[in-house]
């Protein structure tokens, strides 16, 4: 390939979907570009799901201390330096970052780090001013926070910036009611701050099971974090101290060290030149694609959050793997299926869920039945933590086929992604009582719900 253009490939985004589509497509003899305009690795490496992830651990020390002391161990005089842990994290994001930089490297990808724009049907130009050709190319530029408009916005902080503060703020408040605003409400309250959660509606995680969401909003309150719903921000002010004032719909003016937005992300679409060779976008400005991330153009391609179809990671990965065999791998087209897939929210504790809502399916089955267990795990028992676990699984009323998994529990997501195989094989309840448990374990409870 690669006769009459510079590459074969040019990707434009480096992040989780990028990285997969351009490595495999070289490792399938395609010659590769990608253009990075920020680091290498994207959202979910550099300042989404793996700081993320540290962070709360970093932050469930907090109560794994406290409990630890009806375990016999004296943790009294323990302290947190948020600093140590802060550069801990950023380093671990450096050292991934050459990683994803050697991998890329490694199958002779070009990396240009700078912004790149398409300025012509197969011609991309990069912000240096260099042109360059390609047969395909592939948009994988992912998505940043979006910010409603509110008097004083430029003065919050996003997840993007939560990663690099200078100190815990004592208080904060949080805007939005869904991912980002659980976990972060969680990470902030273990650190000690005096956490807000503001949601404009009436209800967290509106994607997950009602169960399951309000317990963990019985949860978070428990452990002092303050919820504010069906209310929206009418100022932030600064003052001169640095701290901010701020008005709430519902509430009197107060003072805090802190506001975060968490309230959805938007494509990154803009200044690409996708419209001037007939790339279509849909209302939120995400790209069109067909189901295997063809857009409305032949040769360009677009995978991950840019094309707002699921915005996970792991998603992101297989578009962009599912393109590079399909276009590059001398077989028929790969379409990635978008059913079934499993999610976790990092909160304290998580949550974590595969398939369809009580609520979703009832309205799809008619006849369901539901199985649940809610317990309390050993460990809160022996550590004095009044905190119960939530199971629940749904099924078909007629064939008991497992049409969902939901479970609040410590290490949700890990057991989750076990129980996600058999509801993604199509297993039935007999087939989970037919399992024998594993003595004693949280997930046992999966072969035991009645
Ligand atoms: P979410 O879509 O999860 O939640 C957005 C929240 O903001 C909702 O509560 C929504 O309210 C509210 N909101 C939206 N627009 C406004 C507005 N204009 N004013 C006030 N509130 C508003 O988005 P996040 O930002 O938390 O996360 C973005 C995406 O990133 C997630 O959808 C998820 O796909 C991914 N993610 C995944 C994680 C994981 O896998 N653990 C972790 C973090 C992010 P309403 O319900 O009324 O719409």
């Amino acid at each position: 390939m690669a006769e009459d253009y510079d590459y074969d490939l040019f990707t434009i985004g480096a992040g989780s979907g990028g990285v997969r589509a351009s490595r495999v497509a070289a490792a399938h003899g395609a010659k590769v570009a990608i253009a990075e305009e920020f680091r290498v690795g994207g959202t979910c490496v550099i300042r989404g799901c793996v700081p993320k992830k540290m962070l709360v651990y970093g932050a469930h020390f907090a109560e794994d201390l406290k409990d630890a002391q009806n375990f016999g161990w004296s943790t009294q005089n323990a302290t947190f330096d948020w600093i140590t842990l802060r550069d801990n994290v950023l380093k671990d994001v450096d050292r991934l970052e050459g990683a994803y930089t050697d991998t890329l490297e490694n199958h002779d990808v070009t990396i240009f780090h700078e912004r790149a724009e398409i300025t012509g049907a197969h011609e991309i130009t990069l912000a240096g001013g260099k042109v360059v050709t390609a047969k395909y190319i592939l948009v994988a530029t992912g998505a940043r926070p979006q910010i409603p408009d509110v008097e004083g916005a430029e003065h919050a902080i996003t997840s993007n910036d939560a990663f690099h503060l200078d100190k815990i703020p004592e208080k904060i408040i949080i805007a939005g009611g869904g991912y980002i605003a659980n976990e972060f409400a969680g990470i902030f309250n273990e650190f000690g701050s005096k956490v807000c959660l503001v949601n404009r509606g009436d209800q967290l995680l509106r994607s997950y099971d009602e169960a399951l969401r309000e317990r963990l909003l019985l949860i978070s309150m428990k452990k002092g974090i303050d919820f504010k719903f069906d209310t929206v921000f009418e100022y932030i002010r600064k003052t001169d101290d640095g701290r901010f004032k701020v008005k709430l719909s519902t509430c009197d003016e107060e003072v805090v060290d802190q506001v975060m937005f968490a309230t959805g992300r938007k494509p990154n679409t803009e200044g690409l030149g996708l419209e001037k060779v007939g790339v279509e976008l849909g209302e939120k400005g995400e790209i069109k694609v067909d189901r295997f991330s063809k857009t409305t153009v032949d040769h360009i391609y677009a995978v991950g959050d840019v094309t707002d179809r699921v915005q996970l990671t792991p998603v992101a990965i297989r578009e962009g793997q599912a393109f590079a065999d399909s276009v590059f791998g001398g077989h028929d087209p790969v379409a990635v299926d978008h059913s079934c897939i499993p999610s976790a929210v990092f909160s304290h504790p998580p949550i974590a869920a595969v398939g369809m809502t009580e609520g979703e399916a009832k309205n799809k089955l008619g006849s369901v039945k539901v199985y649940q267990s809610d317990f309390r795990p050993m460990k809160n028992v022996l550590a004095g933590r009044d905190e119960r676990s939530l199971f629940k699984m749904i099924c078909d009323g007629d064939s008991g086929k497992i049409v969902g998994i939901h479970m609040i529990a410590p290490d949700a997501a890990e057991m989750m992604q076990a129980a996600a195989i058999a509801v993604k094989a199509g297993l039935t309840k007999a087939d989970f009582d037919a399992t024998t448990a594993i003595h004693p374990t949280m997930a046992e409870e999966l072969v035991l719900m009645r």
